[in-house]
């Protein structure tokens, strides 16, 4: 018996099989979990569903997290078909190319709004809307990044995607949390991803990570799908309202420098 057994788990965001939300997808069918799916957009199709079986899921829906309809319609067909959520997981972003790189002071007020829409609002967007299923309390989970915290040139707007994800994920913890539903953020290191592929120095900011982070590793999908099983599962029942790094430890470091460097 698995860690999951018997939950239901709706996951948000698989692009294809380097998405983290498809590492979290495996992992939390590896524990037992029943994995329902939603992708944004037909081109992803042709990656999604051969994924989906590996994992026996066949609840695989569309949905731009923009529009309240498609929301709508995905939960009411998870409370058609499962009744109920135990896990959700938000691993979405978005922003325009534009937006990302280049000086932060010309960030476009239509890139902004867009990103954060897509970014961080869904977050509260799809929270509303699992709150109800989660008859029997469960675990929101989204997925940020060190720029919420610290300046990471060229993340620009996404970086205040982030931040905003963050304070969401506090608020949500404290509205929810008297019906037993616990909300956390994973911090991830740099992994390469089709989004991550948008931020301009991608390769720089892992192997920075990777040389510079006590752990000198670089974090994989996987790595980041183990927290979130022990975010999904009661091992977490006390902890809500926090962002988790899985980052190597980067995030505690106030000098990137090696010792090499340093001891000149
Ligand atoms: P990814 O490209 O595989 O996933 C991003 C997903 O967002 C895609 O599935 C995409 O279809 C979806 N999406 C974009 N616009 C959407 C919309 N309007 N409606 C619905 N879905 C939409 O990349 P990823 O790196 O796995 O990203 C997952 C999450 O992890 C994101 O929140 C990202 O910011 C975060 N994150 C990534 C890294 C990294 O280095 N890759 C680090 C920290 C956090």
């Amino acid at each position: 018996m698995g860690l999951l057994t018997g939950k239901v788990a709706l996951i948000f965001g698989v692009a294809n099989k380097n998405s983290i939300a498809w590492g979290i997808a495996k992992a939390l069918h590896a524990q037992g979990a029943t994995v329902a799916l939603s992708y944004a957009g037909t081109m992803l199709e042709k990656r999604v569903f051969p994924l989906a079986q590996e994992i026996d899921c066949d609840f695989v829906e569309q949905c731009d997290v923009t529009d309240d309809a498609q929301l709508d319609e995905v939960f009411d067909k998870v409370r058609e078909r499962f009744g109920r959520v135990d896990i959700l997981v938000h691993a979405v972003a978005f922003a325009e190319r534009d937006d990302l790189g280049g000086r932060f002071v010309d960030i476009s007020r239509d890139g902004f709004k867009l990103a954060l829409d897509i970014s961080a609002y869904s977050l509260i967007a799809m929270a509303k809307r699992a709150a109800p299923l989660m008859t029997a309390g469960g675990s929101i989970m989204s997925m940020t990044y060190y720029a919420a915290e610290k300046v990471m040139p060229s993340y620009n707007v996404m970086a205040v995607a982030k931040s905003a994800l963050e304070t969401i994920t506090r608020y949500l913890a404290l509205d929810l949390g008297e019906q037993g539903v616990r909300v956390n953020a994973i911090s991830a290191g740099p992994i390469k991803t089709l989004s991550a592929a948008g931020v301009p120095g991608l390769r720089t900011f892992i192997k920075y990570a990777e040389s510079a982070s006590p752990l000198k590793r670089s974090v994989s999908q996987d790595d980041v799908a183990d927290t979130a099983v022990y975010l999904a599962s009661d091992l977490s029942k006390m902890v809500t309202g926090e962002i988790i790094h899985v980052d190597a430890g980067y995030h505690v470091l106030g000098l990137t420098a090696s010792r090499d460097e340093i001891d000149g």
